[in-house]
């Protein structure tokens, strides 16, 4: 699905240049499941905001099925990300005035889904991540294993080809942060 080919990332700060990545090149297939590590500094965050092309690499070169995304517009960029991703924060960033439901269903709306079927849906992935009783409430009503279930369910809602999380469990305590990788292996 996705193929990176010596992808390099620097940063010009003036005085110096700062390199966040450097020679990566690997290969994603269709189910993988994948887990990036190192201490920080290292250059995640970096990596993933270029595989969901929320940024652009300095270098190299990115395959999504084919296609070499570096090579397209803003717009068309925004598209497949739109499309095909799917993003998950250590921070959560849910929406505080709006509910869970209306959370889930944001991210239907930019995708043209009626709003019969983005709340059908919305209620069908949060029911999926045990998250009936909390349809109504507020981000703000809600433990952070709840808050970050439900952004898992926004993730999902606009059915993406992956989904890229950047330090999921890093604002939950450990037997929450086990139960959400848990829950994303499953998915
Ligand atoms: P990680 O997620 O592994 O902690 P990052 O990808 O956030 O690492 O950062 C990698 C390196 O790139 C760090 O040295 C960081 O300071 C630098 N960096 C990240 N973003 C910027 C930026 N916008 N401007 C300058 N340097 C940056
Ligand atoms: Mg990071």
């Amino acid at each position: 699905m996705i193929k990176l080919d010596s992808i390099e990332k620097s940063y010009d700060l003036g005085q110096v240049t700062v390199s966040a990545v450097s020679g990566i090149s690997l290969t994603i297939e269709r189910g993988d499941f994948l887990a990036v590590t190192g201490p920080s500094g290292s250059g995640k965050s970096t990596l993933l905001n270029i595989l969901g092309i929320l940024d652009n690499p300095s270098a190299g070169t990115y395959y999504l099925e084919d296609y070499d995304i570096t090579l397209l517009s803003d717009k068309d960029q925004a598209r497949i990300r739109n499309k095909h991703f799917g993003f998950i924060f250590q921070s959560f960033n849910l929406f505080s005035e709006l509910s869970a439901l209306e959370n889930v269903m944001l991210p239907m709306s930019y995708a043209g889904v009626s709003f019969k079927e983005r709340r059908e849906r919305a209620r069908e992935l949060l029911a999926d991540l045990g998250l009936e009783d909390r349809m109504f409430h507020l981000p703000s009503m809600m433990s952070g294993g709840e808050q970050q279930r439900t952004a898992i369910a926004r993730a999902l809602a606009n059915q993406p080809d992956l989904i890229l999380a950047d330090e999921p469990t890093g604002n939950l305590p450990t037997d929450k942060g086990e139960e959400i990788l848990r829950t994303l292996e499953t998915l």
